[in-house]
């Protein structure tokens, strides 16, 4: 489980987008949420997007592994399809909140890199949210409000990435997950191999 944090605008998503693309062994974990649909979004590709109903049905039913509330609306990682891609030996990107990695953390501490990304600084990051022009000024206020506070949770991660460039920063989460599948231990088979080498 490789999470992605980051306040809203410092470069997640587009990080995301292009791991996912040169990287066939990776999924995106579709979250669940009731926030309201955004221009270029796919429904059931970026989000589940539910109700508030249907939100609430999925956490009574414990059918969410985490979740959230976020700007006022809820973020929840639906445990299905995790726990069988994760089974077979797939590896899942989360772009999640602060609070969704604590929780993924807990449970499944062995299986988890965290991973957050800064802004180089916050007049870059409110200048990004306002080209992004995808939400009101209302919204982009909140949301400059929200990443201070999100920002006060870097010390909860195991890596640290500033995105002062795209290119750069894309390099260096690659670099991250590819050091971080070498780990022995996530090596399933080793033993096997090294046998194999030794007879
Ligand atoms: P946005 O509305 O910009 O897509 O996402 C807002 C925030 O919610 C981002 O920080 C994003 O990482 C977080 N988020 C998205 N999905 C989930 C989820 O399933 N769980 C949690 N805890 N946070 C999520």
């Amino acid at each position: 489980m490789f999470i992605l944090s980051s306040p809203s605008g410092a470069g997640k998503t587009t990080i995301s987008h292009m791991l996912l693309a040169g990287d066939p062994e990776i999924s995106l974990s579709v979250s669940a949420t009731t926030r309201p649909i955004r221009p270029g979004e796919v429904d059931g590709q970026d989000y589940h997007f539910v109700t508030q109903a249907e939100f609430d049905r999925m956490v009574e039913a414990d059918e969410l592994y985490e979740w959230a509330r976020v700007f006022d609306h809820c973020y929840g990682t639906p445990k299905a399809e995790i726990r069988a891609g994760l089974r077979a030996g797939r590896d899942f990107l989360f772009d999640i909140d602060w609070q969704g990695t604590q929780q993924l953390f807990q449970k499944d501490q062995q299986d988890v890199v965290r991973v957050f990304i800064l802004p180089p600084s916050l007049e870059e990051l409110q200048r990004r949210l306002i080209a992004r022009a995808q939400d009101s000024s209302e919204v982009i206020e909140s949301r400059m409000e929200r990443a201070r506070a999100e920002i006060s949770h870097w010390d909860g991660y195991d890596y640290v990435v500033v995105n002062d460039d795209v290119d750069a920063c894309f390099a260096k989460v690659s670099q991250i997950l590819a050091a971080e599948r070498m780990k022995r231990a996530r090596q399933t088979g080793l033993i096997g191999f090294v046998r194999e080498l030794m007879r």
